[in-house]
């Protein structure tokens, strides 16, 4: 039996108005002209958030489009026009959603690896360590301020830069800059952290250390999602905290079937992780009864609508596309289903659950 031994956060701050500690925080992390890089997530050009980031030297905000979740030709392009710039840079601070934050882990990454990011999507690839990396999600629920990965688009494969070197040396949890997420992004990226604990909770791979993070980030989810309050502040909180623990569940376990189908939806039809989460456990009823259940008075309670047919009109080779791109994901098909998945989730079981999406 071969343990794993995690790699986690070096540092965390957590607090409503943390985020006012940036320049504190970085300051022994500085390096003589070298600028800290601040990858800001689109929606805050024009915002007074960018007015807050500590700016010093010649540090620089590059606000970045996560229309489409990160690809491996947009770090690259990042991280080249970093080093034709500044040669060097102390650090990189990905402030936004999981895609900010996973573009920065990567370029993080990407300023002291040679070649593509491509060439590390995977696992145990990367060899030397990027430079000082700093998360401050905007958004709750990815899990991505804790995790070991970097999920990337490339050109063959939708995968991570899985590596002990990937996360992040510092992550500001600060659940205040979420206080202007939309209603609907809100319930998506949470409903991810959601589907993290009952995917995790309910695998063959769980153990007493995913549980303790899971049990506590499902009834965080619970607190947030079914309560008959609006939301408010606490729930910001609580879902800022949720889906940190969550992270750390699944960080010691794995996830399962709603993310290996939605892994499908995303890499043929750009779907984003969040609602192809959603989209597919609106129909694992099968896999995951009362978590399904729960799911669909969440969905109701917030008043969510969550789109159907977008499968409509594939053709069998989309269709097949889908499945490889599913069916490759075999750890989490084997913590969902057991050793024995490949007997219980055959590509006539897949097509057919692909149809109903
Ligand atoms: P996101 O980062 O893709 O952002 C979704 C939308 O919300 C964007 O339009 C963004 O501009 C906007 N937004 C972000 N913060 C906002 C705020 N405070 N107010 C208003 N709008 C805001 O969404 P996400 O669900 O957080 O992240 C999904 C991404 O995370 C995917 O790329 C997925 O692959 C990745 N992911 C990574 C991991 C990991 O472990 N590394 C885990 C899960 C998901
Ligand atoms: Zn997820």
């Amino acid at each position: 039996m071969q343990f794993r031994n995690l790699k986690l956060v070096d540092y965390v701050v957590y607090g409503r108005g943390s985020f006012n500690q940036l320049n504190e925080i970085l300051a022994p992390h500085r390096k003589a002209n070298a600028p800290m890089i601040f990858l800001v997530d689109h929606f805050f050009e024009g915002k007074a958030l960018p007015n807050r980031v500590p700016l010093q030297g010649n540090d620089k905000i590059i606000f970045v489009d996560v229309t489409y979740e990160p690809k491996t030709t947009q770090v690259d392009k990042l991280a080249q026009e970093l080093k034709e710039e500044f040669g060097t840079i102390s650090g990189v601070i990905g402030i936004g959603g999981g895609s900010a934050m996973d573009l920065a882990k990567a370029v993080g990454l990407m300023m002291n690896n040679p070649g593509s990011s491509a060439d590390y999507q995977g696992w145990d690839l990367v060899k030397c360590a990027g430079v000082y990396k700093a998360g401050i999600p905007t958004l709750s629920g990815t899990g991505a301020e804790v995790s070991r990965t970097t999920v990337l688009t490339g050109p063959t494969r939708k995968l991570g830069m899985n590596s002990d070197f990937t996360p992040f040396n510092q992550v500001v949890l600060d659940p205040e800059l979420c206080k202007d997420a939309p209603v609907n992004q809100r319930f998506y990226t949470g409903m991810d952290c959601y589907i993290h604990c009952i995917e995790s909770l309910t695998g063959t791979f769980l153990n007493e250390f995913s549980k303790s993070y899971g049990e506590k980030a499902l009834q965080l989810c619970r607190e947030v999602f079914l309560s008959n309050e609006d939301w408010n502040e606490t729930s910001d909180d609580k879902l800022m905290m949720a889906s940190y623990a969550g992270g750390m569940s699944i960080a010691y376990s794995q996830v399962g079937v709603a993310h290996a189908v939605s892994y499908g939806l995303s890499y043929l039809l750009g779907t984003k992780h969040g609602i192809g989460n959603c989209i597919v456990m609106n129909h694992l009823e099968e896999y995951y009864p009362e978590g399904v259940a729960e799911f669909k008075q969440m969905v109701e309670k917030n008043h969510i609508d969550i789109p159907q047919g977008i499968c409509k009109g594939l053709t069998e080779e989309q269709f097949d596309t889908m499945m490889n791109v599913s069916l490759g994901m075999k750890p989490l098909w084997e913590n969902a289903l057991g050793k024995n998945w490949e007997s219980i989730m055959t590509r006539e079981k897949l097509r057919a659950l692909y149809g109903k999406l």
